[in-house]
């Protein structure tokens, strides 16, 4: 099937502008102007009445499952208390009669506007069910509480210890229900397993909303320790059976170099891959939290927390024995690192597992949030890919300086410096830690404002990226963290023809718009997988 798309404008590369593609068999074969194109052969002409149009925006780390069970969950983001925590819970609980657990996701103590600023507790949840075990994640997956009846099922008490995590306890020694860090993973397991069909439905659910905000590839951290085999079997069913609709790179998480080593002996690669459509990337790794949650792991101590300086979820050497054996196994590793005493570490880690001093398995950096100039510098001559989130600034600029102070604060979320000096960067949402909007994110990076506006001139400024740099970090950029900015990325003859239409012009708008551009239609190798 040859179409072609005339009377559009079609982002090639800065400054340059089309207004006819020629696709044919899921590829670009011609661009140009419709002069030159309409005496080719083709099957279908299709106008595109003067609308803009951009490459596949290829998200460079989210997972689509978490996506499609907070959609299928309670959902918490909406709690302004800890008593809408409670009724939520409870609501969810009534309309879904019959469940044997339930777990959600999204509260935020930062916004609780009523009653105390604290964190749940498993007393709390007892309010909704003592029957049923409950879990209940903080909204960016670092922290989680459960209450009474699931850590009854763990047999968890005072004795219980988790490497690189916290069982926290009251002043008596009993565990308030509170997690952090690797104890989250402990506390989630009082949740049953779910089954294949759950998670197909939950992952095509996300899969189809992430493609009606014009996501073409996804970078997807699906596997998050043991149940890994159920996860690659899910997802390769989906593969085989032709329902996968954008493309999709695995990352997998082991903290445990035990489990990593088992799925290295035990995952032989005969599963149906197809390295355009559907691959194997990186191993991902937590070097340590969050930002919100006070477990990034910092150098010096945490500027509203005397004598707290984080949560580290994988030790120096941990780290390294795991960047090693990826190294040694070609296995390419990207660590989530947020603290700028993590980012070190993490960029010492990649350093000597480098064979002069290249970065050829482009291990990279997720989030990369707390740095200095010094850092980023080193980050540039490693050429060590970073994956930001832009979007993180809606929340954080609020808290960034009282967590760091001014001075670190100006060399933080530094999109632009580190863009301009030649890193690798690549932009994601790590949704659903925030939503995979790629355009709220887009505008973050551009404006380094809140949704909300706010601040009026922007969270310093001077890093605002431009938004060809923000397209450009967000498709080719994006692609080349995974190996495929060869065929992925851009439109252009050879590429893949994997385009989205706008519903206004992201280039000649007001930046403070971005946020407010709706996608068209989705087009993923030459076929339409969401229109309005
Ligand atoms: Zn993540």
């Amino acid at each position: 099937m040859r179409k072609l798309y005339k009377n559009g404008k079609i982002y090639v590369e800065k400054d340059l502008f089309v207004d006819s593609i020629l696709i044919d068999n899921g590829k670009i074969e011609r661009i140009g102007k419709v002069d030159d194109l309409i005496n080719l052969a083709y099957d279908e002409l299709i106008d595109l009445g003067g609308s803009t149009v951009l490459p596949g925006l290829n998200d460079s780390h989210l997972h689509i499952s978490m996506i499609g069970y907070a959609m299928n969950s309670p959902n918490l983001t909406l709690a302004r208390s800890i008593e809408d925590v409670i009724q939520i819970g409870k609501d969810f609980l009534g309309n879904n009669p019959g469940l044997e657990s339930l777990q959600g996701r999204g509260w935020n103590q930062d916004y609780f506007i009523i009653g105390d600023k604290r964190l749940p507790n498993r007393y709390d949840l007892d309010k909704i069910s003592v029957d049923i075990p409950i879990v209940f994640d903080r909204i960016c997956g670092h922290v989680a509480v459960g209450n009474s009846k699931a850590l009854e099922i763990l047999s968890i008490d005072s004795n219980t210890i988790v490497d690189g995590g916290e069982i926290i306890l009251d002043a008596n020694g009993i565990p308030t229900g509170v997690f952090n860090e690797n104890a989250v993973r402990l506390i989630q397991s009082a949740i049953p397993e779910k089954s294949k069909e759950l998670r197909k439905k939950e992952f095509v659910m996300a899969m189809k909303y992430a493609l009606s905000q014009g996501l073409t590839s996804v970078q997807s951290c699906d596997v998050m320790g043991k149940d890994y085999k159920l996860v690659f079997e899910t997802i390769n069913e989906l593969f085989k059976d032709n329902e996968l609709k954008f493309r999709y790179t695995h990352q997998f998480n082991f903290q445990d170099i035990n489990d990593f080593k088992d799925y290295l002996k035990t995952e032989n690669n005969n599963s149906v891959y197809d390295e355009q459509f559907f691959s194997k990337g990186a191993l991902k790794l937590f070097k340590d939290g969050s930002l919100g949650a006070r477990t990034a792991h910092l150098k010096n101590e945490y500027n509203d927390a005397k004598g707290e300086y984080g949560v580290q979820a994988l030790s120096d050497e941990q780290l390294q024995e795991l960047c090693d054996l990826a190294t040694a196994s070609n296995i390419q590793v990207v660590t989530h690192a947020i603290g700028d005493a993590a980012i070190e570490s993490v960029i010492n880690a990649y350093e000597k597992t480098m064979i002069d001093g290249k970065n050829s398995l482009r291990h990279g950096i997720v989030h990369n949030q707390i740095t200095s100039l010094e850092q980023l510098k080193r980050i540039v001559k490693l050429s060590i890919p970073v994956m930001y989130q832009p979007i993180f600034l809606d929340y954080d600029n609020k808290i960034i300086i009282d967590r760091v102070g001014e001075e670190l604060a100006a060399t933080s979320y530094a999109f632009n410096t580190l863009y301009r000096l030649g890193a690798p960067v690549s932009l994601g949402t790590d949704a659903p830690v925030e939503d995979c909007n790629p355009f709220a994110n887009i505008y973050c990076a551009v404006n380094r404002k809140g949704l909300d506006g706010t601040p009026k001139d922007g969270y310093f400024p001077e890093e605002n990226m431009s938004v060809t740099d923000a397209i450009d970090a967000y498709t080719i950029g994006s692609a080349y963290n995974e190996f495929k900015e060869d065929f992925k990325g851009r439109l252009k003859p050879g590429y893949v023809a994997d385009f989205i239409i706008l519903d206004r012009d992201i280039f000649t708008i007001d930046p403070m718009e971005i946020k407010d551009i709706k996608v068209l239609e989705t087009i993923v190798a030459g076929n339409s997988v969401y229109k309005v």
